[in-house]
């Protein structure tokens, strides 16, 4: 079996979303020595893949801020430490190689490993798994998987392929309501298709859409996406009460039907669960010694999910700090003051 380095971390930060990446601030902070694995090329969590354009407006300190800047920051600040990084790299499984004796400071020995093959041997686990492995929900019509990223997109990372572009969105939650406001001013043409009446999305979103440029058409669906070959030309839609059918020119069609969440692999790690939760104790401890757990992924126990960055962060700092002091008994669980240290 191939190991990335045959090294054993101290901790481990299982996905490279806010949580995890503000977790291996404080482990680095700690003098852990520290690695981030993370499934996707690209750090950032959901931030980067479902919303880098958007603005965040409860992040402490900053009033407002683009998902994919407050990524950089986090990046900036989570590796400045010098983590070991291993990207594209999704865990399959978890397994105790020693279960050590923590009260007499052997911490235990977890392996880790990568679909790819690749072993990776740690002391301690924090995940910030998220949601979990995630995918878009997709439309089983003709065109739709033969032009995926030939014009067929799921998520909008950048608007730059949009620009001047006819755009054909897909969809009547959040995301389709926003990425057609987004682009309506950078697009040629944007026009969102939903198949009912009702929006599932924020009702002054969907006051501005309406009185937008964006050409609304409820009642209509995807019939087909069209193509040259190449690249998107066009899209077949249908009209559900009236069977009218129309066919669009557009060079884009960006489907916004939400995505499944799924635990994967985690579920068969031995954990607790509480549905695609990972049930934690107020100290952000599993039930797997040396394993803890913060971020989307957790239920705390008599408290509240919230599944909100901020209170991703603060169950990554306790998640880490708990396991600075599993790690070595002597230390304290507090880590003192950052504003006392001398960087
Ligand atoms: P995630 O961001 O989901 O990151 C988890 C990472 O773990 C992912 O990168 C994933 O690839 C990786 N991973 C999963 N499984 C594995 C594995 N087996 N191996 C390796 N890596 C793995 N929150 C706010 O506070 N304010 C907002 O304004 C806001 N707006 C939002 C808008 C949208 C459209 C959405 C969808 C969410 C929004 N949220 C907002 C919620 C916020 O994005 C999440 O609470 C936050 O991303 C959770 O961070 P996380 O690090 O716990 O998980």
């Amino acid at each position: 079996m191939a190991t990335t380095d045959g090294k054993v971390y101290d901790v481990t930060i299982l996905g490279a979303g806010p949580t995890g990446l503000f977790g291996a601030f404080y482990a680095g902070m700690r003098e852990m020595k520290t690695k981030i694995i993370e499934a996707l090329p690209e750090m950032g969590g959901q931030l980067t893949v479902l919303y880098p354009e958007k603005f965040i407006y409860d992040v402490p300190g900053y009033p407002k801020i683009l998902s994919k800047d407050l990524v950089k920051r986090l990046v900036e600040q989570g590796t400045q430490w010098g983590a070991a990084i291993c990207l594209d790299e999704r865990i399959t499984s978890l397994e105790y190689v020693d279960h050590g004796d923590p009260d007499q400071g052997h911490p235990p020995v977890i392996r880790l490993t990568a679909e790819s093959g690749t072993v990776h041997l740690t002391h301690t686990v924090v995940i910030c798994a998220g949601i979990g492995a995630f995918a878009p929900n997709k439309l089983d019509r003709p065109g739709v998987h033969e032009y995926e990223g030939r014009g067929v997109a799921y998520f909008v990372r950048e608007k730059a392929p949009y620009r001047s572009k006819n755009v054909l969105i897909v969809g009547g939650g959040d995301s389709a309501v926003d990425w057609a406001l987004n682009l309506k001013d950078w697009a040629r043409q944007v026009t969102l298709i939903h198949r009912r009446e009702g929006f599932r999305a924020h009702e002054s979103s969907v006051a501005e859409l309406m009185n937008s440029q964006v050409e609304v058409k409820v009642w209509w669906e995807l019939e087909a996406v069209l193509g040259d070959g190449e690249h998107v030309t066009g899209a077949r839609i249908f009209n559900n009460k009236t069977d009218e059918k129309l066919t669009l020119h557009v060079d884009h069609v960006i489907f916004s039907l939400g995505f499944k969440a799924a635990l994967g692999p985690i579920a068969d790690w031995g954990l607790k669960l509480a549905g695609r939760h990972i049930l934690v104790d107020g100290l952000m401890r599993t039930n797997l010694p040396g394993v803890y757990a913060a971020g989307d992924i957790v239920e705390p126990v008599g408290s509240v999910s919230l599944n909100l960055i901020v209170t991703g962060f603060a169950q990554a700092a306790i998640a880490v700090n708990v396991a600075k002091s599993f790690l070595d008994p002597k230390s304290k669980i507090f880590p003192g003051h950052s504003s006392e240290m001398r960087i």
